[in-house]
């Protein structure tokens, strides 16, 4: 038998980021979403190159597992060649439709629905940390649902030279309805709502619906839907694509979080706790043998840190002797000179992460108390 699409993808900023970092496909028979990550402008560059690449592969006549792979090498190869763009990445989950089969391609924590006879059923699985922790049974859905590492990937497409990309089929029917969506829509917006939204007959009525409730759930995230609804060929056997939008900024709303819908100066500063590592205070013999500018600006650096330090504690989780340690104060050595001390020491050591947990360590981010204790039990550091 032989199905055909009905389409329509809708791509929104939502109310908090001051860019949209995701990209849709729909050159059917192939449709995919990407969810671009990496700050500073990477991640919209990430997600473009992916969404360009695959659809150039699929175009080709590549299988769509080797065209995701070649959407990963295109990433990697751009992060590499540009400092800036370093670590950048993307979500993909794609499908292409041939016959009445559905073949999938997915990395990251972009989500396919089907909507068969009313059920709504997540086909793809979640490559995030608390998607692994919700498998491993450590956490229920729910405290998933309001982790806040909720954002972080532990496979992303592009980060690293070869990526463990899901591939798998769905046999699929007349009267279908699939749903491909970044976490800006799958995150906020409740399962009942996505499947009530679904059961109507437009894929234009339904994507604009889903970013609409996206948007009253808060719309913390960039937010993009890709629905198809599968109908037998008719005579002519080829593919109908509806309508297909991308919506630029409507309203950019308050300045953006950071990636993680955090602010860890906001946090730290909530969080005032005990003091750290002393304010440095230059000999005058140092500065004097210093005769050069750049390292002055260093000190003076330093020296505005300090003082910022003595306003509020900050924590982070780094590696001492091999082991994992929360550290308070900032991440900060200049020569012999250390910006923060041991506060907790774990028995457990960097060499038991798994990478996307090293991740976490390494890019040493800032945390207040409150934060940097969920992040090491995160990590497992207090058996
Ligand atoms: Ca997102």
């Amino acid at each position: 038998m032989t199905l055909v699409a009905r389409s329509s993808a809708l791509s929104d900023i939502g109310l908090h980021r001051k860019v949209n970092e995701d990209a849709f496909v729909v050159a059917p028979p192939l449709f995919a979403v990407c969810d671009g990550m990496g700050g500073a402008k990477a991640g919209e560059v990430a997600s473009g190159i992916a969404a360009d690449t695959l659809k150039a592969g699929v175009g080709e006549g590549l299988p769509l597992l080797e065209a995701a792979e070649a959407a990963n090498a295109a990433v990697y190869a751009r992060a590499e060649e540009n400092a800036a763009q370093t670590g950048m990445g993307t979500t993909l989950t794609a499908v292409v439709i041939e016959g009445d089969t559905g073949h999938f391609a997915h990395i990251g924590d972009s989500r396919a629905y089907l909507l068969r006879d009313g059920e709504l059923q997540q086909v793809s699985e979640d490559h995030s940390l608390v998607g692994e922790m919700v498998r491993d049974g450590r956490l229920t859905e729910e405290e998933a649902a309001v982790h806040p590492h909720r954002s972080i990937l532990s496979r992303a497409l592009g980060t690293e030279s070869l990526a463990r990309i899901d591939e798998f089929e769905v046999d699929l029917r007349s009267g279908d309805v699939l749903l491909l969506c970044s976490d800006g829509l799958s995150g906020p917006v409740p399962a009942s709502a996505i499947q009530k939204a679904l059961a109507r007959d437009h894929p234009t009525d339904v994507a604009a619906r889903l970013i609409a409730e996206a948007r009253k759930c808060g719309g913390p995230d960039n937010i993009t839907a890709v629905v198809l609804r599968l109908e037998d060929a008719p005579e002519a056997c080829e593919d109908v694509t509806e309508e297909q939008t991308l919506i630029t900024p409507v309203d950019e709303g308050p300045a953006a979080a950071d990636e993680a819908g955090r602010d860890p100066a906001a946090e730290a500063a909530a969080e005032p706790g005990p003091a750290a590592a002393p304010e440095p205070r230059p000999s005058r013999a140092a500065v004097r043998g210093l005769g050069c500018l750049t390292l002055l600006l260093a000190l003076l650096v330093v020296v505005a840190f300090a003082g910022a330090l003595t306003l509020s504690t900050v924590f982070f989780v780094g590696v001492e002797d091999g082991r994992l340690a929360v550290y308070s104060g900032l991440p900060v050595e200049v020569g012999a000179l250390h910006l923060h001390a041991v506060y907790r020491r774990s028995p457990r050591s960097y060499e038991m992460l798994q990478p996307f947990e090293r991740r976490l360590v390494d890019d040493r981010s800032l945390h207040g108390k409150a934060g940097v204790m969920t992040l090491s039990e995160t990590l497992g550091m207090w058996p």
